[in-house]
């Protein structure tokens, strides 16, 4: 039975990261920075929290990074851990750098240190990519645009140094976005959709949002977490950009959200300056070509399969609850 350790198995991909790994038969572990205060949310609704092994590690924190390791001998560790908005990496950019790319090569220290041979995957982001002209490839150079991308591009460079100089068994999966109902409220696609649907049930008249011409590749994340572990099986560790291939502006999202609900968006969305960010990435397109060729890795669902399904789940979850 293979061991799987995961950094941050609170979130949205670490749940599903952690339920498609226990289908495979692996033992899990997973940490977050408070596990006896978490109720790890997440992997109830999957219905999986008693099936996991949970610690408390923080990933500032080298002794507890080594400790964790060092006690459970994973043969795979998957760091999904870090602060994960873009907008609120502006608001707080030290605590964003941290959480992502000391947190990084604490990791990559401790594995060194330890001298195990365990496959490492850390979570890079499209965002790094900045403004995209054309769909980028793995090669296409990165041009961040905020702190969250910052910090994920020192991180990426980490990782393929490590790889490098050391022979670490070491990748980043560069994903594009994806999202579930176990996606945090406080991004834009969660707010978007709880919005639809108060606004379908009677219980909210109107939705503001910023800049909505930004264009994005919007995936499904239960899928994307399987693209993470082939990643990990590989005969020799690489970096894999994970998306659909297919972008969409913002606007086009709220569309297909209020549809869903045959409701016309036009007549509830108002624009607010105040939550346009200080700069931003207005189109990141990428192609899945390399995960499709070398991992046999192809996203099924594209936006409109996902927004539907997103609906329909907030669009119960708030009937139900009254
Ligand atoms: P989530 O925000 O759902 O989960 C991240 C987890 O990290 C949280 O559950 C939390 O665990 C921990 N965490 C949150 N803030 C901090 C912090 N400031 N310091 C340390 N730990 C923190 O993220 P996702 O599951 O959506 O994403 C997983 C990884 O993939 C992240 O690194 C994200 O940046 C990256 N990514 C995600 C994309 C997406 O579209 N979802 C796209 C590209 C990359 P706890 O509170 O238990 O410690």
């Amino acid at each position: 039975m293979k061991t799987a350790l995961i950094f941050g198995i609170s979130g949205q991909d670490g749940a599903y990261l952690s339920k498609f790994l226990l289908s495979k038969g692996y033992r899990v572990i997973g940490t977050s920075r408070d596990a006896e205060g978490s109720s790890f949310i997440n992997l109830q609704k999957l219905d999986i929290h008693d099936k996991v092994e949970l610690f408390s590690a923080s990933l500032h924190d080298f002794r507890s990074v080594l400790q964790v390791i060092s006690n459970n001998a994973p043969d795979e560790i998957y760091n999904l851990a870090g602060q994960s908005s873009v907008g609120l990496s502006f608001e707080q950019p030290v605590e964003t750098f941290e959480s992502i790319s000391i947190a990084n090569l604490n990791l990559l220290e401790a594995i060194r240190f330890l001298e195990i041979p365990v496959r490492y995957y850390n979570a890079g982001s499209s965002e790094c990519f900045g403004n995209t002209r054309k769909p980028v490839v793995e090669t296409d150079p990165f041009v961040p645009r905020s702190p969250y991308a910052v910090a994920k591009a020192a991180a990426y460079w980490q990782v393929a140094n490590y790889r490098e100089a050391y022979n670490l068994f070491a990748c980043s999966g560069i994903l594009f976005n994806h999202e579930s109902p176990l996606r945090p409220k406080r991004f834009v696609t969660q707010k978007i959709v709880t919005a639809a649907c108060n606004i379908a049930l009677g219980k909210q008249d109107r939705l503001d949002l910023g800049n909505i011409e930004v264009e994005r590749d919007w995936g499904w994340a239960p899928e994307y977490v399987e693209a993470m572990w082939h990643m990990l099986q590989q005969e020799l560790p690489e970096d894999f950009i994970i998306a659909t291939g297919t972008y969409h502006k913002l606007k086009d999202f709220v569309s297909a959200v209020f549809s869903v609900l045959d409701l016309d968006w036009q007549e509830y969305v108002q624009y607010d300056n105040k939550l346009l960010r200080p700069s931003e990435a207005n189109r990141v397109s990428g192609s899945p070509k390399k995960a499709k060729e070398v991992l046999g890795w192809k996203a099924k669902l594209q936006m409109h399969d996902v927004v539907k399904k997103l609906v329909e789940s907030r669009y119960q979850e708030i009937s139900t609850k009254g």
